[in-house]
């Protein structure tokens, strides 16, 4: 690999990297981004493209600002995306119906509902009624439904590649199957990575390498507790639209509608493993899921099925921020079932700190790098 050395060395091509590279040569910097295998393999590539902003949150957490200011600043950064790069992300702002199957869900669906009520009126309780208005095709045997119309989707792997696509068009150079082996610094100062294609300098690196960030940054002094969490998800495709928002139960199963009568149906969650095999087991329990939901989804086409790894951390939040012992070297990994909807914040977030700007607007003290958290889950 030619020697040139970078303002700014990004260490995996997840929608992370790739919205961070975006914003960092939007402004001006000299960018690589560094993928293992291509751009949007990982879990950027399983995911439903959920924005649950709201439906995610039940109680008050330090994520909700960064989750509400995300989603928030999603249909700017859509239409930049698409502009610059030509690519149908698929942003739907159709909302989301959260909804209950069992009298047990109905009163915690209950609470869901009075947490955000109170802080935005226009989050609606439905009758089984109004629900039948809305999605004819759900079923009437519920114990409750709430309609959050500000949670919309898009498509994941498209925004993901269109951030690269956008990154490169602002002179970033996207380099894929290049693993980084190791990181390199001197004296307190990051100095580059070590790739399989020999050594890269920088004063800045990024490490977004997902569920496998923790390897990389163990040498450092740093021991994060992230760990992997397994998805698996299906697709089908429907004669006919049956449903026009997102329907995500209790039960931890939703559906998302997408175009052409698409529904991508998720997602089982395996904790621990990184082998990426779909099993029979989850996927029959996603169709029992689905179908307790929609029972007219038998009458669908089988399209697909896949998985992706979630990277999980103990106390659920992401780590954003700088090394404490080690200028120039940034974590932004840990973004578990939320890295698509928190893509966007994300980039505009390290993009700040990699400039030396400190990030006004939220506090992003608990996603620091040193922060005392669980040792297990
Ligand atoms: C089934 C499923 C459904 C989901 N649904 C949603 C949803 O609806 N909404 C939502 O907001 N989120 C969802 N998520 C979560 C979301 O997908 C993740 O939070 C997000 O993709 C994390 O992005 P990332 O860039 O950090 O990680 P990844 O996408 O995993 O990217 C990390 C990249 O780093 C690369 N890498 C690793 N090690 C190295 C190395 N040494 N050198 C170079 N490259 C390396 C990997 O190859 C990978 O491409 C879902 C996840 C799954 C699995």
């Amino acid at each position: 690999m030619e020697n040139k050395r970078y303002d700014a060395v990004i260490v995996g091509g997840g929608v992370i990297g790739c919205s961070i590279a975006f914003q960092l040569a939007k402004r001006g910097a000299s960018v690589i981004v560094l993928e293992k295998q291509e751009i949007a393999q990982g879990a950027s590539r399983a995911a439903a493209g959920m924005l649950g902003a709201q439906s995610e949150f039940t109680t008050d957490s330090p994520l909700i600002p960064l989750a509400l200011k995300s989603r928030e600043i999603f249909p700017s950064i859509v239409e930049e995306l698409e502009e610059l790069t030509g690519i149908d992300i698929g942003l739907v702002q159709r909302g989301l119906i959260k909804v209950a199957c069992s009298k047990e869900d109905g009163v915690a669906l209950e609470q869901h509902y009075q947490f955000w009520k109170q802080q935005d009126p226009s989050v609606q309780w439905l009758s089984m009624k109004e629900l039948q208005e809305r999605e004819p095709h759900v079923t009437e045997t519920l114990y409750g439904a709430m309609y959050l119309p500000g949670d919309g989707q898009v498509r994941a792997a498209d925004l993901s590649i269109a951030f690269a696509k956008a990154a490169s068009r602002f002179g970033a150079v996207i380099k894929e199957y290049t693993e980084v082996y190791s990181l390199l610094w001197e004296r307190g100062q990051v100095k580059g990575v070590e790739t399989a294609e020999g050594r890269i300098t920088s004063d800045n690196v990024i490490l977004c390498a997902g569920a496998w960030s923790k390897q990389l940054l163990k040498p450092t002094g740093i021991d994060v507790p992230i760990f992997p969490v397994k998805g698996e998800c299906l697709s089908v495709v429907t004669e006919i639209p049956f449903i026009t928002s997102t329907i995500f139960a209790n039960n931890g199963c939703y559906i998302v509608p997408k175009k052409g009568n698409r529904l991508v149906i998720g997602a089982t969650s395996q904790e621990g493993t990184f082998h990426q095999k779909v099993s029979v087991k989850g996927v029959q329990s996603l169709l029992e899921r689905a179908s307790a939901i929609l029972p007219s989804i038998v009458e669908a086409h089988w399209e697909n099925v896949w998985s992706g790894i979630r990277p999980q951390t103990s106390d659920g939040l992401p780590y954003l921020g700088e090394h404490p012992d080690i200028k120039g070297l940034f974590g932004a990994f840990g973004h578990y079932r939320n890295g698509i909807l928190l893509s966007p914040i994300t980039g505009v977030i390290i993009a700040d700190l990699v400039e030396g700007k400190t990030y006004e607007s939220i506090d992003l003290s608990s996603f620091h790098l040193l922060r005392v958290v669980p040792t297990s889950m």
